[in-house]
């Protein structure tokens, strides 16, 4: 029975946690001691400024240290309970009144002659000061005593060791945690659950998984990050925690890689006779970074390695056909080569462009969506002999996945738009493939630098980092609705010399059905506007058919003008739609509108995207949208949109895999992350098994990751 507290027991099995609150606690998923440390605070209130009751004044917030002298339910508009109270050697004195609303069981605590620290704000009322709804604490015998008195006066604190032997304050005269709520529990009572827990964890304590910074004891930070006796401390304490977490990440990125590495791959590659004849085709030349990127890509290929490669490109920087040279290599060595794209408008295009580059060739393109297999022709997946003798190149989305889709003899898998898939579903796809292909991940997002080292640690990159030449230029303009007029004046002048225009909307509503009314209204607005135009349609709830019908229209040049919600967003090309015109434009994310704006200034001609919002100037919200109208450059613009939103935010948005992430400052942090790459290889060159003892908790960091592969 004289076992200490462990992170890991359960918090039913600790007496002094109620049936109610371990239900409530429960309920939100904290089930053990680690969960509930490792939930961090919020924020802190720092509660040691202290005060002298005989000179508070209206409007401090304060925490003070007072006697009671008298108490009671009191009622005027409402009931409320009522200390008087004021400093303990002056009786007649009475400062100060406490009142507390619906707390009845404040009641239950508090009563006359009692000592306590409060915190709250005072105000002035009815010519008497009062403090409503103010945490409290009630001072033991000895807490009354100088130490306390000096901490709750903003004075040194003693050293946090001595702390430890004596009973402090937990709610006042002190750095206070808060935590996110939990519904049913008060705060204090959930602070103070974490409080008591910190008090009975033992002294030592090794930290759950490998420790990286053993000279700042877990334990100790455990202590900091909760009840800082300093500022400085909780942010240490943070630090510390950001560092754990950055390196079991980079430790699993770094487990990958070398994983990756030692996997046999397929020596593809060897002939280059289709993708020779391509280019030869081609009315353009390649950009020299499309040359350069096509090149790597093909060493990896040749070479017996498996390639794990990302190539990044902003939005029309020509990445397709690097991916399809790829391709050319791989069905050229007699295997088939997939692509991937994550919507169905996306697979099609890409499929329609294939098979009329490939027409001349004896090559198979085939579509595989989850809506219908399309075939130039007959698609037999199911017969591997056929599958073997034609080459092939394989055209889906996700539905190329499922297991009666699963492509024989892949040779190359490219993954398009990776960031809308996941590093999840990327594993999965390539495990399922039985052999192990060489894998091509294709992202037009741009994303920062500390991110790509996160999320695609685990790859080679390529960069195309060179527009292709005769691109129009984007022009990029902030409006506000009252420019309407000027702003049809001209969309109809750019119609008129032949051009097409997108609108786009946001999509605010949750139910579909009002999505589907919103875009059809926005649609009669416009066809309001341009009776004599012909305007298309397209939103989440037109789907297959139709979709495919809206999209040939509008690229056929038979509509002129494409209402859309954020289904145009990803790849679609147009390159006679010269203008974009963003409805409510600060209500998208900085990188969706630069994708956005990718689908204009596809063509030679001048473009114009034009940001629309009803904010007024000056606003701060504004701020993202001014960053559009200063640069095109994809990568600036990701830096920009990290920096404005959190790395929280943005890799919320990039639907990462990644996992709940804590302590997201990390993500941002270049060095931090350097630092915990850097240890990771250092340990797995010097033990790549991980088979020393002290490894043992890294080996159980990877387990997952070897799980996935073999189970997904
Ligand atoms: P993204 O990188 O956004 O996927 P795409 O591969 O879709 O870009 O290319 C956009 C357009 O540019 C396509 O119409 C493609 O044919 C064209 N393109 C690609 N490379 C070049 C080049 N080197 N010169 C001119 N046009 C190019
Ligand atoms: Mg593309």
């Amino acid at each position: 029975m004289d076992r200490s507290l462990q992170l890991a027991d359960s918090l039913g099995s600790l007496p002094w946690i109620s049936p109610r609150e371990l239900k409530t606690l429960n309920a939100a998923g904290l089930a053990s001691v680690g969960d509930v440390l490792m939930r961090m605070p919020r924020r802190y209130e720092d509660r040691r400024r202290g005060g002298d009751v005989a000179s508070v004044q209206n409007g401090d917030t304060v925490c003070l240290q007072v006697h009671v002298y008298s108490a009671g339910w009191r009622f005027s508009y409402k009931r409320y309970f009522e200390l008087s109270v004021g400093a303990e050697d002056e009786p007649h004195g009475v400062r100060l009144l406490l009142r507390w609303f619906n707390m009845p069981y404040v009641a239950k605590l508090l009563a006359v002659g009692m000592d306590l620290f409060v915190y709250g704000r005072v105000r002035e009322y009815g010519g008497r000061l009062i403090m409503v709804n103010p945490d409290f604490e009630q001072m033991e015998e000895e807490d009354t005593g100088s130490r306390l008195v000096a901490a709750a006066m903003g004075d040194a604190a003693p050293p946090a060791a001595a702390v430890q032997e004596q009973r402090q304050p937990i709610h006042t005269g002190r750095i206070v945690p808060i935590y996110r709520g939990l519904s049913g529990m008060p705060p204090r009572t959930y602070r103070g659950i974490v409080w008591r827990l910190l008090q009975e964890l033992p002294r030592q304590l090794p930290p759950a998984g490998y420790d990286v910074a053993p000279k700042y004891p877990y334990r100790e930070a455990l202590n900091d990050i909760h009840f800082p006796a300093e500022d400085e401390l909780q942010h240490k304490a943070r630090m510390r925690f950001a560092l754990q977490e950055c390196f079991a990440q980079q430790f699993r990125v770094a487990w990958r890689r070398r994983r990756a590495q030692q996997e046999g791959g397929m020596v593809t590659a060897t002939d280059g006779a289709y993708v020779h004849e391509l280019l030869a085709a081609l009315p353009f030349e390649l950009t020299a970074a499309q040359k350069r990127c096509i090149e790597e890509v093909r060493a990896d290929m040749a070479s017996p390695r498996r390639m794990n490669r990302l190539l990044q490109g902003d939005v029309g920087s020509g990445k397709t056909l690097v991916a399809l040279c790829a391709m050319l290599y791989c069905i050229g060595s007699g295997y088939t080569a997939a692509l991937i794209a994550p919507t169905q408008i996306l697979a099609e295009q890409h499929y329609r462009n294939f098979c009329r580059l490939l027409a001349h060739t004896d090559i198979r393109v085939s579509l595989r969506t989850s809506d219908r297999a399309d075939d130039t022709g007959s698609l037999q997946l199911d017969n591997p002999a056929e599958a073997d003798r034609t080459p092939r190149l394989l055209v889906g989305t996700h539905a190329l996945l499922y297991k009666k889709n699963r492509p024989q003899n892949l040779g190359l898998a490219v993954v398009d738009e990776q960031h809308k898939f996941g590093v999840e579903q990327r594993e999965r796809f390539i495990s399922s493939a039985g052999t192990a292909p060489d894998v091509l991940v294709m992202t037009a997002t741009p994303i920062p630098r500390t991110l790509t080292l996160t999320l695609y640690g685990d790859l080679d990159v390529s960069v195309i980092d060179e527009m292709p030449a005769g691109r129009g230029e984007i022009v990029t303009a902030l409006r506000n609705p009252a420019h309407m007029k000027r702003i049809i004046t001209f969309m109809e002048s750019e119609l008129q010399a032949g051009r097409q225009i997108y609108i786009v909307s946001p999509l605010v509503e949750e139910s579909e059905k009002r999505a589907h009314a919103a875009a059809t209204s926005e649609l009669e607005r416009w066809r309001a506007i341009f009776p004599n135009e012909s305007i298309g349609l397209l939103h989440g709830r037109i789907q297959g058919d139709e979709k495919e019908a809206v999209m040939a229209d509008f690229r056929d040049n038979k509509t002129h003008i494409l209402v859309a919600t954020t289904v145009v967003e990803v790849g679609v090309d147009v390159p006679n739609a010269t203008i974009m015109l963003i409805n409510d434009a600060d209500s998208f994310g900085l990188s969706q509108l630069h994708q956005l704006r990718g689908r204009i200034g596809r063509g030679s001609h001048k473009s114009y995207c034009i940001l629309l919002s009803k904010l007024k100037k000056g606003d701060e919200r504004l701020d993202k949208l001014n960053v559009l109208c200063r640069t095109n450059n994809g990568f600036e613009i990701a830096e920009e949109d990290f920096r404005l939103r959190g790395p929280g935010d943005v890799l919320g948005t990039a639907q990462s895999g990644l996992g709940a992430v804590q302590f997201p400052e990390w993500l941002a942090d270049l060095r931090l992350i350097h630092r915990a790459t850097r240890d990771a290889n250092a340990i797995l060159d010097a033990d790549p098994a991980l088979t020393r003892p002290e490894h043992a908790p890294l080996r159980e960091l990877v387990q997952n990751e070897d799980d996935t592969a073999v189970t997904g």
